[in-house]
């Protein structure tokens, strides 16, 4: 077992984690943790990620009973604390962060930080490597999806549920920023290794980090330093501007502040940013105004979206505009009612820094009806084989994140085309919509025809028709 423990340390050393003064240190550290006795032996296995050093020592220990579980969950709780030990101090990684921004830019610093907290494996590159993903040629031009093998599928009822447990633990929830160091727990995973940078905005302090689960390149998390709900308000756009100002090629956007049609977590105020070009940006433009420094585009996209680009100060004053409009408006001719006993409109933004900036205002509805018990601008039944959870931020602009069990069931679709033989469970109308006979192979058809059904779920999400959405903008401008 020894050679796992050299391999470990070559690795950390390899990926600058240590330097070569730290050695002993760490053997010692790690012969402890792993109930050891020290050998001269030299020997070393040759490692690409930790996990195939650690996984061995924790098996080992199982073995030995020294510890009772072996589950991947648990495997993964004590890896953190292994890779801890490789680990600079939050305030190490500040200052290096700090100093780096400060002498070669940003850039070099979110490089940086990005490899580093992939390299403590913070981030689970191999895991994340595993998950399926392809494009689909769509009427909106392309789509991204992603068969998600990381991170398992949470319902809209259990986000409820849990965004509500979660008041009542520590640390309040998995954002808060007293999460740097956390061991973890059974309904926590451990945060040993993830390291925030702090940040001022205008309205107070925040953190930057990213996300363990990288649904795309640098997939950051930015958020409160105060246990804060969501709020998408004039501040929220003035904050996202802020930041892609900040962060070079960064693009930031806000989850919505109501349930079903916003994120897993509303109750703690964040965004999410990355360097990544999502398929929105390329999304064509049906009419376009003009207002002060501003071009107002109303784009063709399966929810209803509004660019502003140009000049910041304008576009915070026009998107203020447009926000307040849309929590006020309510047109029952076409089922949209902002208030019942509570508050049903809100809004999705995302901003970018290209030429100029531009900032994407997605409308958002939350009524639920007996028809539709999950959201009337959710998707609806006939999406659900594929996608039954909230549409947010990252799938509005285009990268659908799509459940585990589907792996197995798009295969099985492909084996019931292929064979003649009825398909899984719920899939038999999504399997009818593929038409025949087949021009590709049955599985491409199947992923395909899965990447079609998510845009029909966007399309469900949509709150106005294209037409209502441009008298929309037009009253807004002609006021
Ligand atoms: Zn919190």
């Amino acid at each position: 077992m020894i050679k796992y423990i050299h391999g470990l340390i070559n690795y950390a050393l390899r990926k600058e984690l240590i330097k070569k003064e730290d050695y002993n240190y760490c053997y010692n550290q790690l012969i402890y943790f792993f109930k050891l006795k020290h050998k001269d032996e030299f020997d070393e296995v040759v490692i690409n990620f930790p996990e195939e050093a650690i996984f061995p020592l924790l098996d080992d220990l199982y073995e030995r009973k020294h510890i009772k579980d072996n589950s991947i969950q648990y495997k993964d709780f004590l890896l953190s604390k292994v890779m801890n030990i490789f680990a600079d101090k939050p305030s190490i990684v500040i200052n290096k962060f700090e100093e780096l921004s400060k002498q070669k830019g940003i850039k070099t610093a979110t490089d940086w930080f990005y490899q580093y907290m992939k390299d403590l494996d913070y981030i689970k590159t191999t895991r994340i490597s595993k998950n399926v993903f392809y494009t689909v040629d769509t009427k909106y031009g392309e789509v991204e999806i992603t068969i998600n093998v990381s991170k398992p599928e949470l319902d809209p009822k259990t986000i409820q549920k849990r965004a509500k447990a979660e008041a009542v633990s520590y640390p309040k929830c998995v954002l808060c920023p007293e999460n740097e160091g956390f061991a973890g727990n059974i309904s926590r995973d451990s945060r040993d290794t993830i390291r925030l940078i702090p940040l001022k905005l205008s309205d107070g302090d925040w953190y930057f980090q990213y996300s363990p689960y990288s649904y795309y390149n640098e997939h950051a998390i930015v958020l409160t330093k105060e246990h804060t709900p969501m709020s998408v308000t004039k501040q929220t756009f003035i904050n996202l501007l802020d930041l892609v100002s900040m962060f070079d090629g960064y693009f930031f956007g806000s989850n919505t502040d109501l349930p079903i049609v916003g994120g897993s977590i509303l109750s703690h105020n964040h965004y999410q940013g990355g360097l990544y070009t999502f398929p929105i940006e390329k999304a064509k433009v049906i009419k376009s105004f003009n207002y002060k420094n501003v071009i107002v585009e109303v784009l063709k996209w399966p929810l209803s979206t509004i660019r502003l680009k140009g000049d910041k100060k304008d576009i915070i004053e026009l998107g203020d505009k447009i926000l307040n409009k849309w929590l006020n408006y309510s047109n029952p001719s076409i089922n949209i009612y902002n208030f019942t006993d509570k508050r049903h409109n809100t809004v999705t933004p995302i901003a970018r820094k290209k030429a100029t900036y531009e900032l994407d205002i997605v409308l958002r509805n939350n009524l639920t009806t007996e028809a539709y018990p999950l959201g009337i601008y959710h998707p609806h039944e006939d999406v659900w084989p594929i996608k039954k959870e909230n549409i947010g931020l990252i799938e509005v602009s285009g990268l659908a994140i799509l459940p585990k069990r589907l792996i197995e069931q798009l295969q099985e679709c492909a084996q019931a085309l292929e064979e003649n033989t009825p398909p899984p469970k719920g899939f038999e109308d999504f399997i009818k919509k593929i038409s025949k006979p087949l021009t590709k192979e049955p599985l491409e058809m199947v992923y395909e025809q899965a990447g079609l059904t998510f845009v029909k779920g966007l399309e469900d999400c949509g709150v106005l028709s294209i037409n209502n959405l441009i008298m929309f903008v037009e009253e807004i401008l002609n006021e």
